[in-house]
């Protein structure tokens, strides 16, 4: 049996699907049942580690042994260390893969394909260390994609109306934003592009509850909030509360505190601003306004809040689309896209029908670019190669030349930036080396640098001296600078993950 597979690899919550025998994707259950999976991991004394609900529960009592929101993390620099080991966020995330997976492979058997989701405005290296994190947890990723297209072709593919014009995807999850504006004509998506903000998402609202009760315990009693007697569960069941009531009560140490809607989205308006603004730099990107937008669509289970239906009222003088439940259609696009990555010989003939007649066009998250000596200005700039918003898959050059005589030596950079930014300061240097040239030539010799970004999401890029031949070919994956991941170290058998 073939078990084509989607994941979505959450801040929050993460979640799995498969697509059905007749060609439909569907959520499979964790083993306690559950849609949906805290993405959680406990470390516990005997070496063995809990992720999920019960990982979960231990939040507020068990903090030093836990590990969340990893994913903000992902592509960053940071460790843990836990009972004499030590782990980073590929390792943590590919413990949270390895119990989706192995909760579904106990019940239809081995994963055969599978595409796992990133948030739209992931970087290079966090692209990077989702895969890594995947192939540590023993799955074969070929393909990522991005959180807000895979919704968009869940929307697609089982909308009942036909689909025509632009459409917005505002997805607000655990801990990121992503804003995605599509165009679609039936099953056929076209990004166009992706605005967001990295660090933001249903954990931010969870702190704000956390304050105002603080701030009302205090008053009631003098003292600081003790976090063991409201943990950060405790303010996530408030703030899901009052998405359908008005008022919620904390109850801590004794006292009976009410938390209301109008307070929590009067303290919540600057995180609501902050996705509104990218709402705004997506629709300027594409050059429309709100009225050239379809539909707005909804996704992440933070778009349950009645604050961010009104806020999207507001921008967009109609209702946004619910479609379905707003946790699970990233999971279920992935699916179906890992469905469309398949061979078409592995596929039974409904599994084909269903995936004929879609086709899916990404954009580039970011502009990529170089560094290089701008004469006329005496001083370096950054020139882009790839912009963003670039269909992909695609291919630039550009030419530079070699700037002294007898030369043996070109410094090469690989930037990424969000803007269209000529400040070398203000971008990210992702990668930097150097290309080694014939000596004894004039200056002006031609430097060719070429950046391709594919379909899979990986880019490639390659410094050539024209003259000689001689190429620098850059991978961009994790470990290509020369050092040793500590990902390298990590043995996923040493942990019995529940
Ligand atoms: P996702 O990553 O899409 O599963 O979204 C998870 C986030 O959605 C978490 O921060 C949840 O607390 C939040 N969430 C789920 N249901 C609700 C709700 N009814 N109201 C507000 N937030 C919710």
């Amino acid at each position: 049996m073939t078990n084509i597979v989607g994941i979505d690899l959450g801040t929050t919550f993460s979640a799995i699907s498969r697509v059905e025998e007749a060609g439909k994707p569907k959520i499979v259950p964790n083993k306690d049942g559950k849609n949906i999976t805290p993405s959680v991991v406990e470390f516990l004394d005997d070496g063995n580690v809990l992720v999920g609900d019960e990982a979960k529960k231990s939040i507020g009592y068990n903090d030093e042994n836990i590990v969340q929101e990893v994913k903000r993390s992902m592509g960053e620099d940071v460790t843990y260390e836990h009972f004499g080991k030590t782990h980073t966020p590929i390792t943590i995330s590919s413990m949270i893969l390895k119990k989706l997976k192995q909760d579904f492979e106990a019940v239809y058997g081995e994963i055969t394909s599978v595409v796992v989701t990133v948030p739209a405005n992931f970087t290079n290296e966090a692209r990077e260390a989702t895969k890594k994190a995947a192939e540590l947890a023993g799955l074969k990723l070929e393909h990522t994609i991005n959180e807000p297209t895979a919704a968009a072709l869940a929307y697609a593919l089982q909308s009942e109306s036909n689909l025509n014009g632009k459409y917005a995807i505002y997805d607000l999850g655990g801990g990121t934003f992503d804003c995605t504006i599509a165009t679609i004509k039936d099953k056929n998506i076209d990004v166009e592009t992706s605005e967001g903000v990295n660090k933001l998402g249903g954990k931010d609202f969870d702190e704000k509850i956390t304050e105002i009760v603080s701030s009302k315990f205090k008053e009631a009693t003098g003292q600081d909030l003790n976090p063991k007697e409201f943990t950060p569960n405790d303010a996530e069941d408030i703030k899901i509360s009052l998405s359908s009531k008005d008022k919620a009560k904390a109850r801590v140490a004794g006292q009976v505190l009410d938390v209301t809607r109008e307070e929590f989205e009067a303290a919540t308006s600057t995180l609501i601003s902050k996705a509104e603004m990218s709402v705004e730099a997506a629709l300027r990107n594409v050059g429309i306004d709100a009225s050239g937008i379809e539909d707005v669509i909804l996704v992440g289970g933070s778009t349950r809040m009645p604050m961010v239906v009104e806020s999207l009222k507001k921008m967009f003088g109609k209702e946004p689309k619910l479609f379905g439940n707003p946790d699970e259609s990233v999971a279920l696009g992935a699916s179906i896209y890992a469905a469309h990555n398949t061979d078409s010989e592995d596929l039974n003939p409904l599994q084909r029908q269903q995936m004929q007649n879609f086709s899916l066009t990404e954009a580039a998250p970011f502009y990529f670019g170089t560094i290089y000596h701008d004469t006329d200005l005496g001083k370096e700039r950054v020139r882009n190669i790839i912009n963003k918003d670039e269909k992909i898959p695609c291919e630039f050059s550009d030419n530079f030349v070699t700037r002294h005589d007898n030369q043996t030596q070109v410094d090469c950079s690989v930037t990424q930036a969000g803007a269209d930014i000529d400040d070398p300061a203000m971008v990210k240097v992702i990668w930097d080396g150097l290309l080694d040239l014939p000596a004894g030539r004039p200056a002006g010799q031609q430097i060719t640098i070429t950046y391709g970004y594919k379909e899979d999401g990986t880019m490639t890029c390659s410094f050539l001296d024209v003259a000689s031949g001689s190429v620098r070919d850059i991978d961009l994956t994790i470990g290509s600078d020369g050092g040793k991941p500590l990902e390298d170290d990590f043995d996923p058998d040493a942990f019995q993950v529940d």
